[in-house]
């Protein structure tokens, strides 16, 4: 019943998935009024034993450094007349893609001064830390790599980087981020080939990259403790990720303020803010 490797990417990217009820365990803390969470024993025991760990990170982790995550609070993203769901889906490409890419580069603006948090800092120092540890994220933002994390699994890819459209080479944009605007080339042209280029992004209406999810989804099937942060659990593929390790006997925990899709699939459920929950975990 649980998800496998095989069905993974059955689906294109950014399908709404809601989740069937599965029976759990799962069990919540509440925050409290000094917002100190209170975790299980056995459960810190649990993390501080793991040798092999696999993490998936979303949006909420950014949004404890200012990322705007352009979703949710009721109100629908608009950018020059445009849903953020239509300029930042696939379609667009074809249709204006000097369009998507200003859209692009007002979003990597927003980034320039936003820094990693005590999530993004807990989570690299688990990296040198743990045997074996694997960490994915929905996020674009390069937040983790900023934060010392090494081979960060990109799952929806990254913003600080642009694509050939023909052959599929990248080019960094950090160092263009120091030109100013007139000096932009928008597309930029490949180097090896000429083409236009395109944010190495994962739009709406796309597949991942298969050689990425493979990596994450084996990654994810051979670790002891899975942990599901700051995602609220309805974006496919990604979201199969913390069912396959489930279904592969690791023991899942979600770090999220709110219950979300994946609170059933997981063992253990703790409420917060990754930032204040993460550095109180013994590793
Ligand atoms: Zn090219």
């Amino acid at each position: 019943m649980w998800r496998s490797r095989a069905n993974l990417q059955s689906r294109p990217c950014l399908t709404l998935y809601y989740n069937a009820l599965l029976p759990s365990a799962t069990i919540c803390f509440a925050l409290s009024t000094v917002e100190k969470v209170a975790i299980k024993e056995s459960t810190l025991e649990r993390v501080h034993r793991a040798r092999s760990v696999f993490v998936l990170t979303g949006a909420g982790v950014s949004a404890e450094s200012g990322v705007p995550t352009f979703r949710g609070g009721g109100g629908a993203t608009v950018w020059k007349g445009m849903p953020f769901e239509v300029i930042s889906s696939a379609a667009m490409i074809e249709r204006d893609l000097v369009a998507v890419w200003e859209w692009f580069d007002y979003r990597r603006e927003l980034l320039r001064n936003l820094k990693p948090n005590p999530a993004h800092t807990t989570l690299a120092r688990w990296g040198r830390k743990y045997e074996r540890f694997t960490l994915a994220t929905q996020n674009i933002d390069g937040l983790h790599a900023a934060a010392g994390s090494e081979n960060v699994l990109e799952l929806h890819g990254t913003i600080w980087k642009a694509r050939c459209l023909r052959c599929d080479a990248r080019k960094s944009l950090r160092r263009e981020e120091r030109a100013d605007d007139s000096r932009r080339e928008r597309p930029p042209l490949c180097e090896v080939c000429g083409e236009a280029m395109r944010p190495d992004v994962v739009l709406f209406g796309e597949m991942l990259s298969d050689k990425v999810l493979e990596r994450a989804a084996e990654a994810a099937e051979g670790c002891d403790i899975c942990f599901v942060i700051g995602t609220s659990g309805v974006v496919y593929p990604a979201a199969g990720l913390a069912e396959i390790a489930k279904g592969a006997g690791a023991f899942v925990i979600e770090i999220n303020p709110e219950r979300t899709a994946l609170s059933d699939v997981c063992d253990e459920t703790i409420q917060g803010r990754a930032g204040e929950i993460l550095p109180q975990l013994r590793v």
